[in-house]
């Protein structure tokens, strides 16, 4: 079998703080088959290539582990679970996966989507059906009336193409959870978060400790991973508790649900992305300009506080950004969280290229043959103009993306097309505001009149 030989002028294994100059790569077909200073590297043989990356930065492909490619970059939930038949979701499933790949994004952890789109999606591209990122995923997260996904009115309830599945009870969730296992899922989603109704109490935990730990306990007993949806102090701790494996936010945790995390392996995933672009890139024309930004700013404070103080204690972290929403459009932001793991929470910038490439690996399917670059592993790597351990930024700049290899085979990056979007994808927002009549002389409005 021939091999690619990779010259690389810095290359970043995933491990330790620096980059070693002047190594060689020796690709033999989806794997890494040799790593080393060049001058000690096996020489080409017949029919192998050999690429000259001299000038570039070489290091494994990233890992975003909160990535919802069935979301659609949605303007609003209902878009998530109601607009779209469930088959062109799908096929817009996997033109968001592809777009994260070619953003270096070799990796992902999907935590939630409608129906079983991201494991129909991860099996398309393991079987080598279409290009696409590696993928691990959850189903429908499982919401009690109190939670997140339990959006509609009673009335309405759960539509089959929500992204929220009902699990009202213990009883109902380990149905649900054991359908889910059938179905090919690799792990379970619980929305930990409700809001209570007692003044001034803010995010309560939307299930009991007993039904947290019963439901945790069936999603280990079937080897799923249990991943949870918890920005609130209750939330976080109930689930680190439970011994669940991610928990995605933990903006609020406290220090019990510290010292659970770390007795229990938990792993944390911040998912800043969001929180920071919701601030940044609010329009006043959104219908929730006015407030949110705030919350979400108060948010970005407690989780800088908090999860600082996580970090010391020693819980292990990992990278997701929250892609697609609006905004946090597919390929667009993913880089962005580890900026923000170096602004907001302390993290060096090797620290943060560790967190989202060998950090995140380890809660992925096929650990062991991911995670950073060495021999035996599969040859998912990027080649960068620029040295991210000296500006972490750099990783956004789609111009200095120079190469993506995912098993061994270079990646096209040609962008795609400019998507046109359907009218059937979205709710039909109409107006922004209410135009009585003292809010329309206030603007000057004049009468229309007929052209002639
Ligand atoms: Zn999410």
């Amino acid at each position: 079998m021939s091999k690619t030989l990779i010259r690389c002028g810095r290359l970043f294994s995933g491990h330790g703080n620096q980059a070693l100059e002047n190594q060689t790569l020796v690709i033999s077909g989806d794997s890494i088959e040799w790593m080393g200073p060049t001058g000690e590297a096996p020489a080409a043989g017949q029919g192998d290539r050999v690429l000259d990356h001299g000038g570039h930065f070489v290091m494994p492909g990233l890992v975003d582990c909160h990535t919802h490619i069935s979301y659609g970059n949605a303007q609003a939930q209902e878009d998530i679970d109601l607009h779209a038949p469930m088959e062109f979701r799908t096929l817009r499933a996997l033109h968001a996966a592809q777009a994260v790949l070619r953003a270096g994004v070799t990796s992902i952890f999907d935590p939630a989507c409608s129906g079983y789109i991201s494991p129909s999606v991860r099996e398309a591209v393991a079987t080598g059906m279409f290009e696409g990122p590696r993928i691990t995923c959850a189903g429908r997260s499982l919401t009690s009336q109190q939670g997140l996904y339990d959006w509609y009115p009673s009335w309405i309830g759960f539509p089959s193409s929500s992204t929220g599945e009902r699990a009202y009870t213990v009883a109902e969730a380990v149905q649900v959870i054991r359908d889910q296992a059938k179905n090919g899922v690799d792990a379970i989603k619980l929305t930990m978060d409700g809001i209570s109704r007692r003044e001034g109490d803010g995010l309560i935990a939307a299930y009991t400790q007993d039904e947290t730990l019963a439901m945790v306990e069936e999603i280990h007993r079937l080897g799923l991973k249990a991943v949870v949806h918890a920005r609130g102090r209750e939330g976080a701790l109930y689930a680190a508790r439970a011994g669940v494996d991610i928990i995605h936010h933990a903006s609020c945790i406290d220090d019990d649900g510290i010292q659970a995390a770390l007795d229990n392996g938990c792993y944390l995933c911040p998912s800043l992305t969001l929180l920071v672009n919701n601030i940044e890139f609010n329009s006043p024309t959104d219908p929730s300009a006015a407030w949110w930004p705030d919350i979400q700013k108060q948010e970005l404070m407690d989780a800088s506080t908090n999860l600082k103080k996580a970090r010391a204690a020693g819980v292990k972290f990992i990278s997701g950004s929250e892609t697609g929403f609006a905004v946090t459009p597919y390929g667009e932001w993913n880089a962005k969280e580890l900026e923000a793991h170096v602004r907001y929470l302390g993290f060096t910038p090797a620290e943060a290229l560790r967190c989202a490439t060998v950090d995140s690996a380890r809660v992925l399917r096929d650990a062991d043959r991911l995670g950073g670059l060495a021999p035996g592993k599969w040859a998912d790597l990027l080649i960068i103009e620029g040295d991210p351990l000296a500006d972490i930024t750099v990783l956004q700049d789609a111009d200095r993306l120079r190469a993506v290899f995912k098993g061994g085979r270079k990646v096209d990056l040609t962008p795609a097309v400019p998507r046109e979007r359907r009218a059937f994808e979205f709710s039909m927002g109409m107006w922004s505001r209410q135009y009585t009549r003292e809010a329309v002389a206030a603007t000057g409005v004049e009468p229309f009149l007929i052209p002639s």
